[in-house]
């Protein structure tokens, strides 16, 4: 069971975020360049002058729970932990916790990539999760799962 030294940081959390939504290197959610300044966790881009934050132009742009919390619920969905549970475990309401599942299911990518032939395989550790990675050889098709556990 997940305890509450096991959760990433916040400053983690925002890490594995910055890397999912943006890659390397932050850009531009408007025009994609990359002359980005940063002041105080937020970025304003050079070219066409917008500013934005790291989850501002994301489905989390309302989030309105700590990310921490944020991690547990989703958490708790990808484990497939009933409502009540969840309830339980990050203290947050029915209607909040019933929300996040929804948009998680929501944002599901559309089509589950099957692979075939040649692939390579990569995998991430996580305190007790494991995110496992595949690309085929050749393409940019990608499939992932995460599981629980270390040993895979
Ligand atoms: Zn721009």
């Amino acid at each position: 069971m997940y305890t509450k030294d096991q959760l990433p940081s916040e400053a983690q959390i925002r890490k594995y975020l910055r890397r999912i939504l943006f890659g390397k290197n932050v850009f531009c959610p408007e025009c994609r360049s990359r002359r980005i300044s940063v002041q105080s966790g937020r970025y304003r881009c050079k070219d066409c002058r917008i500013r934005f934050s790291l989850l501002s132009h994301s489905w989390l742009s309302n989030i309105k729970i700590p990310l921490q919390k944020w991690w547990m619920v989703l958490w708790c969905w990808v484990c497939q932990v009933p409502v009540k549970q969840t309830m339980a475990l990050t203290g947050l309401s029915k209607v909040s916790v019933t929300k996040w599942f929804d948009t998680f299911r929501g944002h599901l990518p559309e089509e589950t990539h099957i692979l075939e032939r040649v692939v390579q395989l990569d995998e991430a550790y996580f305190k007790n999760m494991t995110l496992i990675m595949a690309k085929q050889k050749g393409t940019r098709n990608l499939a992932y799962d995460v599981l629980i556990g270390t040993s895979v």
